[in-house]
C-alpha cells in the first residue's frame, strides 16, 4: 500500500520528524511514539545525534533515520550533570538540523523533547508545527514552569535550612525534591536551560505529555490551565508499541528463564536506570542488604553504574553469597521483567519510565531516587499513590540495614499487603485509562488529527 507521502507529488505534509534527546530514558518513549504514529498512517523520520545513536537494524525498515553531527565531547555526554550537555547539544545541533529540515519534503510536524529548544525553534522559523514532548511527569513540568516563581519566593536555590519546607504552590513537593545544584555556575546553567525550555514550549503548536489521567489528573489539568496551546496526555508511551526495541545496550534475556524458576511474587528486581551512578560503598551496602534479605533478586549492574570501580571487585565472599540467591545482569529487558509473575517488588531510582512501567505492571516500589526528576517522582510514588516507600532520604548514605529492613517491610504482610492492594487498584485504573476509548486513546486520536491538520 502507498503511504500518503509516497511517490512524487504525494499529498504532502504527512511525515512526522521525531528528534529524541540522546538518553535512554528519552529515546524509549520517543521511539514508541514514532511507532504509534506510524501505525496510524504517518511517515516517520527519526533524527538523532551521533552520540548514543539508536540501532537502525532494530527499528522498522520504513523509518527514515537522519544523523546529526553533534560534535559534543564524549566526557560531557557520559557525565550525569545533564544541563551543560543539553545546552551544548542545542548549540551545536541547531544549524545542522536547520540544513536537514529546510530540505525535507512533506513534513507535517517536528516532535522533539522539551529540552531540544533550539531544534523546536528551527521548526517554528521554517513554518513547521513544533510539538515538544515532555518525557517526564506533569508534576515535573509544573516545576519547570514554576521555576522563576520558586526563585522569587525564596525556595530556590536550595539551602540546608529549607530542605524540609513544603512548596505550597506545588503540593506535595518539598524543597528537597527540587533538583539540587550546589555549584553556582551549574545552577545558572540549569536555570538557563529551564527558561529556554519553558519559553520554547509556550511558543510551540502543542505539548505532548508522557503521563495519564489515572495518575496525574490534577497535574495535567493545571498544565491545561497555565498554557494556551493544546496539550495531549498520551502516556504511558511504553505501552503504545512494545515491539519496538530501542535499547541502546544489549538486553540479557537469559534472566527471564531464571525468573521462570522462581516462585510467584518472590523476586526483588533492582535497577537504577541508565544514567545515574553510585559509589562503591553504596554498591556494597546494596549487595549485603540483598543477601541478608534471603530473597531471590535480579540486579542490573550496567557498565558505569559504579563510579571508579568494577563489579568484579566485589569481595569473593560477597560474590559467592550473591550467586546463591541472585542473578546479576549488565542490562535487562526491563518491561518483560516487570511483567513476569515472579517479580514481587522493584528497587528503583524512580526514573519516570521505570515508574510508569512499574505502575502499569502493578509492581510496588522500594525507592532510591538519586537526583533530577527522580526525587519528585518518588514523592508521588510514596505520598500520593502510596505504592512504595523510600529506604532513606536522598542525601543520606544507604546502609545494608536500610536495604534489608525495606525489603522485609515490602515483602511482609502488614504494610506490604496494603501497598500491594493500592498498587493493584492503581494498575487497574491505569489499564482502564489506556484501554480503547479511554482518555489516553482519545488524546492520541486528537494528536493524530492535530498533526495532519493544516498549520496555521
Ligand atoms: N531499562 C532497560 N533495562 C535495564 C534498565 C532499564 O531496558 O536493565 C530501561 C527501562 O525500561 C526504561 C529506561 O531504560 O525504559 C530507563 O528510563 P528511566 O526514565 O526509568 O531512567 P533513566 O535511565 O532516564 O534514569
Amino acid at each position: 500500500a502507498m503511504r500518503p507521502s509516497d511517490g512524487p507529488g504525494g499529498d504532502g505534509r504527512r511525515r512526522v520528524v521525531l528528534f529524541p534527546l540522546p538518553y535512554q530514558g528519552h529515546i524509549n518513549p520517543m521511539l514508541r511514539l514514532a511507532a504509534a504514529l506510524h501505525a496510524r498512517g504517518l511517515a516517520i523520520t527519526v533524527v538523532h545525534t551521533e552520540t548514543r545513536a539508536p540501532d537502525r537494524q532494530k527499528l522498522p525498515g520504513d523509518f527514515d533515520l537522519v544523523t546529526i553531527r553533534d560534535g559534543v565531547a564524549p566526557e560531557l555526554a557520559e557525565s550525569d550533570d545533564v544541563a551543560p550537555f543539553v545546552l551544548a547539544l542545542n548549540r551545536s545541533c541547531a544549524a545542522p538540523f536547520r540544513d536537514y529540515l529546510a530540505g525535507a519534503r512533506d513534513v507535517a510536524c517536528v516532535v522533539a523533547d522539551v529540552d531540544w529548544f533550539a531544534p523546536l525553534g528551527v521548526a517554528r522559523e521554517l513554518g513547521v508545527k513544533a510539538l515538544p514532548l515532555m518525557t517526564s511527569s506533569a508534576a515535573k513540568f509544573r516545576v519547570y514552569m514554576a521555576f522563576p516563581l520558586l526563585e522569587e519566593k525564596g525556595y530556590l536555590p536550595i539551602r540546608e535550612s529549607n530542605l524540609d519546607t513544603k512548596v505550597k504552590e506545588l503540593p506535595p513537593l518539598l524543597v528537597r525534591d527540587m533538583h539540587h545544584e550546589k555549584d553556582e555556575a551549574r545552577y545558572r546553567a540549569y536555570a538557563h536551560l529551564l527558561s529556554n525550555m519553558v519559553s520554547g514550549v509556550r511558543q510551540s503548536s502543542g505539548l505532548i505529555l508522557n503521563t495519564l489521567d489515572a495518575i496525574e489528573e490534577n497535574g495535567i489539568a493545571n498544565i491545561y490551565k497555565d498554557i494556551s496551546i493544546p496539550v495531549f496526555a498520551i502516556g504511558p508511551l511504553h505501552i503504545l508499541s512494545p515491539s519496538v526495541d530501542s535499547s541502546l545496550l544489549l538486553q540479557d534475556r537469559s534472566c527471564l528463564q531464571w525468573l521462570d524458576a522462581q516462585p510467584p511474587g518472590s523476586v526483588i528486581y533492582v535497577s537504577l536506570g541508565s544514567l545515574m551512578s553510585i559509589d562503591a560503598h553504596e554498591l556494597t551496602e546494596i549487595a549485603w542488604g540483598l543477601v541478608a534479605s534471603r530473597r531471590p533478586f535480579l540486579w542490573v549492574i550496567r557498565p558505569g553504574l559504579v563510579r571508579g570501580r568494577e563489579v568484579s571487585e566485589l569481595s569473593i565472599e560477597l560474590q559467592e553469597e550473591i550467586r546463591d540467591r541472585g542473578r546479576m545482569v549488565s542490562w535487562a529487558p526491563q518491561q518483560e521483567v516487570l511483567k513476569h509473575p515472579a517479580v514481587g517488588a522493584f528497587l528503583t531510582h524512580c526514573g519516570w519510565n521505570s515508574t510508569l512501567e512499574s505502575i502499569l505492571e502493578g509492581v510496588p516500589m522500594i525507592c532510591r531516587p538519586l537526583g533530577g526528576d527522580q526525587l519528585c517522582n518518588a514523592r508521588y510514588v510514596c505520598e500520593v499513590w502510596k505504592v512504595g516507600f523510600r529506604m532513606v532520604e536522598a542525601e543520606n548514605q544507604l546502609t545494608r540495614g536500610d536495604v534489608q529492613v525495606a525489603i522485609e517491610k515490602m515483602m511482609g504482610q502488614k504494610e506490604g499487603d496494603e501497598i500491594r492492594e493500592r498498587m493493584r487498584d492503581l494498575r487497574d485504573a491505569a489499564a482502564k485509562c489506556t484501554s480503547k476509548g479511554g482518555p489516553t486513546d482519545v488524546s492520541l486520536q486528537r494528536l493524530v488529527g492535530f498533526i495532519v491538520s493544516p498549520y496555521t
